[in-house]
């Protein structure tokens, strides 16, 4: 049983403003430790319901947050960027099931912490053939892609509902109650852990007996349409070839998802300039 921990840095535990989650902000080191300790919970979890092995992919900012000296020993780490597969790298067919940790919800939710769409500066919705979708439907469908389930997320409720409300029975392990972008009642570490540990612990225990969310697998060919804060951020993003303008969003389709997924990031990057 091998097990993806796909990690972000806004819903880990406390989180509530960009300082915490950016490199160079003395608030960032305390966070990066508390995102290491969260995901730390969850290979514990999983490690105890029977997975055999785990690989932690660190999918913020440019994947370099989790601390490797503090992380469970018996868990390898994907760190660094770009990678080919971002947030999900380590995904392939041998995985079993996927969770997600320090998640958040998709830009312009309410009651979501720091909430947005890969890009904060940059992208203000994502469409996976006409599905409103955040970061977690766009990483849920390349683990879909190779015919892996979502099993788990943690994170505040909204990211946790938004999950569920695209991919079903998920574990969920809540974290903070967000009351606004930058306001949460948040739940000490010492009590996030343990509802990590045991959510991970009953998904990874579920998927042993063949239990688990519907995989979210997309009808092909996959349209991506993004819709970009501004319209510069559209010219530069359509410069790639077989895109289709309509004001500030652009659009492509992909035969299939690994290839959705690049695109999107190409348009991305190349939007922020
Ligand atoms: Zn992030």
């Amino acid at each position: 049983m091998k097990i993806l921990i796909a990690t972000d840095m806004e819903g880990i535990t406390g989180v509530t403003t960009w300082d915490q989650v950016t490199p160079g902000h003395a608030e960032y080191a305390r966070f990066r430790k508390q995102m290491t300790e969260d995901v730390n919970a969850a290979i514990r979890g999983a490690l105890e319901a029977g997975a055999d092995e785990v690989i932690v992919a660190d999918g913020h900012w440019n994947g370099s947050n989790i601390l490797i000296e503090d992380l469970d020993v018996r868990a390898r780490l994907n760190t660094g960027s770009p990678s080919p597969f971002s947030m999900m790298q380590g995904i392939d067919d041998s995985v079993d099931g996927v969770i997600f940790i320090g998640y958040h919800a998709r830009n312009g939710s309410s009651h979501a912490i720091l909430d947005h769409t890969w890009s904060s500066k940059t992208v203000a919705n994502v469409w996976l053939n006409n599905i409103l979708t955040g970061e977690y439907g766009l990483n849920a469908a390349v683990a879909g892609h190779f015919g892996v389930p979502v099993i788990m997320v943690s994170g505040d409720q909204t990211a946790c509902a938004q999950v569920v409300e695209l991919l079903g029975n998920v574990e969920t392990a809540v974290v903070k109650q967000a009351l606004g972008r930058f306001a949460a009642e948040c739940l000490s570490p010492e009590v996030t852990r343990k509802t990590i540990c045991v959510s991970a612990e009953r998904a990874v225990g579920q998927l042993t007996k063949g239990d688990f969310p519907n995989r979210f697998a997309l009808d092909m060919p996959i349209t991506v349409t993004v819709e970009f804060f501004t319209s510069d951020m559209a010219d530069r993003a359509s410069l790639i070839p077989f895109t289709k303008r309509e004001g500030t969003r652009v659009s492509f389709t992909a035969q299939e998802m690994t290839s959705a997924y690049r695109g999107f990031r190409a348009m991305v990057t190349l939007a922020s300039g």
